[in-house]
């Protein structure tokens, strides 16, 4: 099952580090508008200072405390790969393959002047197809380049035995960011189909298709993704996991699909044998093997052509870049120009061999103290997650006594991942940035598959150290907080502690929480699909989840466009639980002193350093983009929408009944 990721968050440290002599409660008084009032818009007041100060940059479609800290992080990356590439002898194997891989991203004369000839015989062999035999070979092909075409293949943990990797097909093969973006027949989303239209055909062009061709082209494209939208399951039921499990064989599934030679795939796509697989959305897969059952040649060549184009354009010309920023990024979410090349370039390179670079960065970055000192943090909010759930008023004995044997199985990783990544095979050449990205792309695959019908590892990570943020792992039960997010700003032990708790605190809550979250909850200790609760339990959480879901459904994203509270509502969930746990934590560490800092309680502090991780702007076209696909509410609701709910925070701040930072209906799940 998917990994839920996160909580992307930042503490507004980076500014005291500018300003050695402030006192070192760790608050940021600037970013704050004190003449907001905390119980009728507590985001207001923690962040009112920082949004009026801090305009979205040209090169974003949003920004916020955590964009801060990536961009601090990828300086330290920068760094680092700049004296790998300039050094050029005496280097180690790791510096020579960071280091190469950062030039050949660098060296844009080189990319400009080969213009299209690196990706032209891929191109050619798409054009060359010309019989269903072809497509199918062709499909496979593409898949083992890391190219999403029509469906998704690869390997996942069980997920009623997570010990044992398995294979799995999924639906996939969609460019616009979700089904709806096909479907909907309001003025915008027929606009954006207008201008995805638009962009597919100068893509053609620039390939090196006629004007009047390219625009067939890319009709055939909409056409063949509307069906694929049409057959696809919704995003809310592809949160279920229960929805999403469906064991077959291999005879089930050509059963199921006879028009597809599944055989000629699995064994084209070099997969292990394997006698049954989860197709996890197999009405979706029968009817699209209906729908595209004799389906015009032409339409898979384009098809196929703008996939891999698209997946390849950051690693060709310029114009391609160009193109390729104009419509996805520019037209779709909102920024106004690209990011520098060398910042591309770092987050290229991450892609590309994420787990050496990691071995770099961990080493500058994450001492032993640090990660000593967050793992008592975790201990100290797994403690109180346990008394938070004996103490649940609605759950009864029998329940509770299984929860706490999840939370208890749960594991901890700190840092970087156990085993890094082997990449010996992986040749990187300076002079070779397609290529470099193509054969990347083909190990990482290959690795995929490799594991089907093998023991699950479950040490594996599913983010590099260097990424500003954290995971739950359902079929691992493991939470995991990459180095990346454990440093300062985020966690610093020279800082005020209530500050501290109300900064990394949540997050940890937050991960934990996932374990128990709508979906989250379906699965036990030992990270399997399997129904630990009783019957009225069940019942009480459904009830009180429901709260939750009605609640977020009422916020709006932009204009119109509300969030959706079912899509949003595990991570809603995990921010309301993981809250209440740090609090709890807090609480336990005081031992009831109350001193006052920078004029606030430390209750006071710990509400301003959750809501100031928060702090955001957001391009409208961006704040529509996430309302329909991210789990995530956005930074303003993941404050209020949460404090709103919480008691302890109303009495911090002696907020009365009828404000608005007082709910009537206030929902608490855990
Ligand atoms: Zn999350």
């Amino acid at each position: 099952m998917k990994i839920r990721a996160i909580f992307l968050l930042a503490l507004p440290l980076l500014a005291l580090a500018q300003k050695p002599s402030a006192p070192s409660s760790g608050l940021d008084s600037a970013a704050m508008n004190k003449t907001a009032d905390p119980c009728v818009d507590f985001y207001q007041y923690a962040c009112g200072g920082w949004t009026s100060n801090n305009p979205l940059p040209s090169d974003r479609a949003r920004w916020g405390r955590f964009a801060e800290v990536t961009d601090h992080n990828e300086k330290v990356l920068l760094d680092i790969l700049q004296g790998a590439a300039v050094i050029r002898d005496a280097r180690s194997a790791l510096d020579r393959k960071i280091g190469d891989a950062y030039a050949a991203c660098m060296d844009t004369t080189a990319i400009n002047q080969k213009g299209i000839a690196p990706i032209k015989p891929e191109l050619d062999r798409i054009t060359g197809m010309s019989n269903k035999a072809d497509v199918v070979a062709e499909l496979a092909r593409l898949h083992r380049m890391g190219v999403d075409a029509l469906f998704n293949f690869g390997s996942r943990p069980d997920a009623k035995d997570s010990t044992r990797t398995i294979a799995v097909l999924s639906q996939g093969g969609l460019s616009l960011p979700d089904r709806e973006y096909y479907l909907k027949t309001d003025p915008k989303s027929v606009e954006i189909r207008q201008h995805f239209l638009q962009h597919m055909k100068n893509m053609f062009v620039l390939a090196g298709t006629s004007a009047e061709s390219a625009a067939g082209y890319a009709q055939s494209v909409m056409d063949l993704e509307t069906i694929l939208a049409k057959d696809a399951m919704d995003r809310v039921s592809l949160r279920d996991p229960n929805k999403n499990y469906h064991i077959m064989t291999r005879a089930e599934l050509a059963a199921l699909a006879p028009s597809f030679p599944w055989d000629d795939y699995f064994h084209a796509i070099g997969a292990p044998a394997f006698e049954t697989l989860n197709v996890s959305q197999p009405d979706t897969v029968q009817k699209i093997a209906s729908d595209l059952q004799g389906y015009p040649m032409e339409s898979w060549r384009a098809y196929f052509a703008y996939h891999l184009l698209r997946t390849h354009a950051p690693q060709l010309t310029e114009a391609f870049e160009n193109e390729t920023f104009d419509f996805w990024n520019r037209y779709l979410t909102g920024a106004r120009e690209q990011r520098p090349r060398s910042a591309r370039c770092v987050s290229t390179v991450d892609k590309t061999v994420g787990d050496l670079l990691g071995q770099k960065y961990i080493d500058l970055t994450f001492g032993a103290d640090a990660k000593a000192q967050i793992t008592q943090l975790v201990d100290a909010l797994e403690k109180a997650m346990a008394q938070d759930i004996r103490g649940l008023p609605w759950m009864t004995e029998e329940t509770k006594k299984a929860a706490l044997a999840k939370l208890q199985a749960i594991t901890n990783n700190v840092g970087a991942p156990k085993k890094w990544r082997d990449y010996s095979k992986l040749a990187i050449a300076r002079d070779d940035f397609l290529g470099n990205s193509i054969r990347a792309a083909q190990a990482a695959y290959a690795q995929r598959i490799e594991k089907i019908g093998k023991p699950t590892d479950k040490t594996e990570w599913t983010m590099t150290t260097p990424t500003v943020n954290a995971f739950y792992s359902p079929q691992n039960n493991s939470i995991n907080f990459p180095a990346g997010i454990l440093q300062p700003p985020f966690f610093d032990p020279r800082r005020d502690i209530a500050f501290n708790f109300g900064g990394v605190g949540p997050v940890i809550g937050h991960e934990m929480t996932h374990g128990f979250d709508d979906q989250g909850r379906k699965f036990d200790g030992d990270g399997n699909l399997r129904d630990w609760w009783s019957a009225a339990d069940n019942a009480e959480f459904e009830k009180r989840a429901a709260c939750v879901a009605n609640e977020y459904s009422g916020f709006t994203a932009v204009d119109d466009v509300k969030l959706n509270g079912r899509q949003t509502l595990g991570e809603n969930t995990a921010d309301n639980g993981g809250i209440r746990v740090a609090l709890m934590a807090l609480k336990d560490v005081l031992n009831g002193k109350t001193d006052k800092v920078d004029g606030l309680t430390p209750e006071q502090r710990f509400f301003v350093g959750y809501g100031q991780i928060w702090c955001e702007n957001m391009a409208p076209q961006e704040r529509r983009n996430r309302a329909m696909t991210d789990p995530h509410s956005p930074g303003r609701y993941r404050v209020n929408g949460v404090l709103q709910n919480m008691p302890e925070f109303q009495q911090a701040f002696s907020c009365k009944a009828g404000q608005p930072m007082v709910s009537e209906n206030a929902c608490r799940v855990w």
